[in-house]
């Protein structure tokens, strides 16, 4: 097999790679790493014309960050590999692949990885700002989708522990879609409360009824 199929072949894997937080939540037909990785590439194309990055370089960024999980895996906490490891491994799997392509895509696919690696542009910035943003996206289409409104909650407490948005804009569209996931978890306790006070009434009725003398018992009082 020529270099380049070698290539076309390892990227194709990431079409069957699932994202291993949703797989450890036994999260329904969970996506794809291509998948998270295609919409990243999508909203970076979205960037407003007003911003300073450089949209294409953001694209590409999105489009390989996680590239090496083709042939390493989605490796997250929950794996018990070490940062070091892990990092190690995903930079072996990544030199691998940039050497399939020839060297001037290569070295621009390495160095694009590279700079996200150490975060070292506002680009890369950005797109890790994009990587936690599509993930809490993702989460929130999977409890509308499974109608399991707040399910995934661990997912927003953890990236509101754990990170900060680097930029504005990013951190905007967070706090949008936080808003619209919260605007849908008190329809849900507003329905739940409606339908337990429903039951409650019901109950005070089976109550009252049980409270009340039958009939029966009053007939045979008025016999006595
Ligand atoms: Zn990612």
């Amino acid at each position: 097999m020529s270099k380049l199929f070698e290539y076309f072949k390892i990227i194709g894997n990431l079409k069957q790679v699932n994202r291993t937080g949703w797989v450890h939540r036994k999260v329904n037909n969970p996506e794809s790493v291509a998948e998270h990785m295609y919409r990243m590439a999508m909203m970076s194309w979205a960037l407003p014309s007003n911003t300073d990055l450089d949209r294409d370089k953001c694209m590409k960024i999105a489009l390989i960050h996680d590239m090496a999980e083709s042939l390493v895996g989605d490796i997250t906490p929950w794996c018990g590999i070490s940062k070091e490891n892990k990092s190690k491994m995903e930079k072996e799997a990544t030199d691998h692949i940039c050497k399939l392509v020839g060297e001037e895509v290569g070295k621009e696919m390495y160095n694009l990885w590279m700079e996200y690696e150490t975060q070292s542009s506002p680009e890369a910035q950005f797109v890790k700002d994009l990587d936690k943003f599509e993930m809490l996206v993702q989460a929130f289409e999977y409890e509308q989708r499974d109608n399991k409104p707040g399910s995934l909650q661990s997912f927003y407490d953890r990236a509101k522990l754990k990170y900060k948005f680097s930029t504005d804009l990013v951190q905007g569209w967070c706090d949008d879609l936080i808003e619209k996931r919260a605007a849908t978890l008190k329809d849900k306790s507003d329905s739940d409360s409606t339908s337990s006070e429903q039951s409650s009434i019901v109950e005070q009725r089976n109550q009252a009824v049980i409270a009340l003398p039958s009939k029966r018992d009053g007939e045979e009082k008025r016999e006595l």
